[in-house]
């Protein structure tokens, strides 16, 4: 009784103490319980342990394991609390599989409010990592064999950068049949198709992306991005957390229904078009907006106010994301322009 008292108010509090641990070890988990825990990945240089929040929901059984990353980045955070909506809403009486949820993988960088690791690097540029390599490297390799090792399938989860906005696109290969029905089942603007994973004369320099690690290690996945950086988007994170269940009723790990989405726009490639001068940006189109060859989407003034340079859409195409902060140097962004199939 005297232990319930005490117990309360922490639980209320939100301050239940969580388990560390070095691996995430499914076997040793009771089925139908939600875990937190804290994963130890590197030391930071106070000897601390640098940990990674983890959340482990188990049904009945062990497999399928869907992954549920957020935050790689450390700007992009309406995952994170995709992540969080998923867990409060699971039905654990219910549950078939394992859902492992991370909800933010860069935890040096998302305190710091930075995107890029501690060492400047691009953690999803970085995959594999190598064992006794540099900061970033390691801290990737540890990502790639205490949390990768254990997925069937991984949902990963970005946003646009500093300075940008975006709809919401998933980046899928949509010649792998399951790559392809997870993306379709997203709540998402549109679908941009992307293998993702580097090709044969590539791979011998290649660092790539967690999905391109995933997809080369036989883990289909899928990234989304949802919106824009440092915000979290009610709109967004409901409409992710639409997606991910939609995921979880498709792989039979809930009896719930597909949530019907609406029609995405499937794109066969993007790419971004950049300023070459410095100056006050307009972007004068919208995101979603479906521009024309031609068609102007940028306009560049100096401090004075004149127009330096007009700037105009080189084919039709979808506006995927867009410049938000109007002060560019040369090689700023504009817009991400999505050709659409056919
Ligand atoms: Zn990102």
């Amino acid at each position: 009784m005297l232990l319930l008292i005490l117990l309360v108010p922490a639980i209320l509090l939100g301050q239940t103490k969580i388990e560390s641990i070095e691996e995430i070890q499914l076997k040793t988990i009771q089925p139908g319980t939600v875990s937190q825990f804290w994963l130890h990945l590197t030391d930071d240089g106070m000897s601390q342990p640098v940990y990674v929040p983890v959340i482990i929901a188990k049904g009945k059984t062990t497999e399928p394991v869907l992954g549920l990353t957020a935050a790689i980045h450390g700007n992009e955070l309406n995952g994170i609390r995709i992540i969080q909506r998923v867990f409060e809403e699971l039905d654990l009486e219910t549950l078939e599989g394992t859902i492992i949820g991370i909800p933010g993988l860069n935890t040096i960088s998302i305190p710091n409010h930075e995107r890029r690791f501690i060492d400047e690097e691009d953690l999803n540029r970085n995959f594999p990592g190598k064992e006794n390599g540099n900061r970033s490297q390691q801290y990737v390799y540890q990502i790639n064999k205490k949390i990768l090792s254990q997925l069937d399938y991984l949902i990963d989860m970005h946003t646009a950068s500093f300075g940008r906005t975006n709809t919401l696109y998933v980046r899928a290969d949509m010649e792998n049949d399951a790559t392809k029905t997870m993306a379709l089942l997203q709540d998402a603007d549109i679908i941009l198709n992307n293998k993702g994973v580097p090709s044969a004369d590539e791979k011998i320099a290649a660092t790539h992306t967690m999905r391109a690690e995933a997809m080369l290690q036989g883990i289909p996945a899928i990234t989304i991005e949802y919106g824009d950086p440092q915000v979290y988007q009610t709109d967004m994170i409901e409409r992710g957390k639409i997606g991910v269940e939609n995921v979880l009723s498709w792989l039979k790990m809930t009896p719930q229904k597909i949530t019907p989405v609406g029609d995405q726009v499937i794109c066969k490639k993007s790419y971004w078009i950049f300023l070459d001068k410095g100056g006050y940006l307009e972007v004068p189109v919208e995101l979603n907006q479906l521009v024309k060859k031609g068609e102007l989407i940028g306009r560049l003034r100096n401090p004075f106010g004149d127009i330096i340079q007009d700037y105009y859409c080189p084919e039709d195409g979808i506006v995927i994301g867009r410049s938000s902060n109007p002060v560019n140097m040369s090689g700023g962004r504009i817009i991400h322009l999505g050709i659409l199939n056919n």
